[in-house]
């Protein structure tokens, strides 16, 4: 198991932790900054310090799966390989990694930022279309968020809409909420294409807005990772709209030049 110090502090640029695996899944910490791929956000990327100075540039980092292909509470971090047909495993252990070794895991700061920024405006966007989700992906370079829905959208209007709520400057807040709270609040949940981070019997929330019950923009379950006040996402505009499918908008954001 990995303990995920991005969940409690998304600002942890590194940490020191100890290999506590090595596999063909990648290198495995006790504990990291670096976040998984899930709930439609990019895993991280960044570099392993070893204690003799030497660098392990990490390309992905993943959950760990089990022979049955189940997630585990592992992360993987998947080291960058020189050439793509080389064996991971093969890969770490000639570069002298072995299980015990205490690294310094420092993330990719200015690529897992622009992630921050583009997940918490998707969450701004949920605000924006009052309509459930039902696709989302958020890389470093776009994020892009598909609507069940069948009316037009317009992009300007959009992109007017965020920038009122960056401008604002909302505060966000990382709370939980039980399990059975949530299933007594299904409204909650915006997206039918990512579940929400259960199985501890508590739910990770972000909300956005301050305390009361007036000034609150959006509140929904969430295990990604998110800049601390809408004013750190700066200029985000919407790039495109699409009409996927005719039950289906797509909304892309990418950041203003
Ligand atoms: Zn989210």
């Amino acid at each position: 198991m990995t303990q995920t110090l991005f969940r409690d502090d998304a600002y942890l640029r590194e940490c020191t932790a100890t290999i506590t695996a090595i596999s063909e899944q990648g290198l495995v910490l006790d504990r990291t900054v670096f976040y998984p791929l899930g709930g439609g956000q990019a895993g991280d990327a960044g570099v392993l310090v070893l204690a003799d100075g030497r660098e392990v540039v990490i390309a992905d980092t993943r959950k760990g799966k089990d022979d049955e292909g189940k997630f585990t509470e592992a992360i993987c971090h998947l080291p960058a390989l020189p050439d793509p047909a080389t064996s991971v495993l093969a890969f770490l252990m000639s570069a002298g990694l072995k299980t015990g070794d205490v690294v310094t895991a420092r993330v990719d700061w200015a690529r897992r930022h622009r992630l921050m920024r583009f997940h918490t405006t998707t969450h701004l966007l949920c605000h924006l279309v009052p309509q459930l989700v039902n696709g989302c992906s958020i890389t470093p370079d776009y994020a892009r968020l598909d609507f069940s829905m069948t009316d037009p959208l317009d992009k300007d209007l959009l992109t007017a809409g965020i920038a009122q709520l960056v401008a604002a400057a909302h505060p966000l807040m990382v709370g939980s909420i039980s399990d059975a709270e949530l299933d007594a609040n299904p409204a909650l949940v915006k997206s039918m294409s990512v579940q929400p981070p259960r199985g501890s019997g508590q739910v990770r929330t972000i909300r956005i807005g301050g305390p009361g019950p007036e000034q609150m923009i959006d509140l929904q379950p969430c295990g990604g990772t998110h800049v601390a006040n809408t004013a750190e996402i700066g200029a985000v505009i919407v790039t495109k709209i699409e009409k996927k499918s005719a039950t289906t908008r797509r909304v892309v954001l990418g950041f203003a030049a």
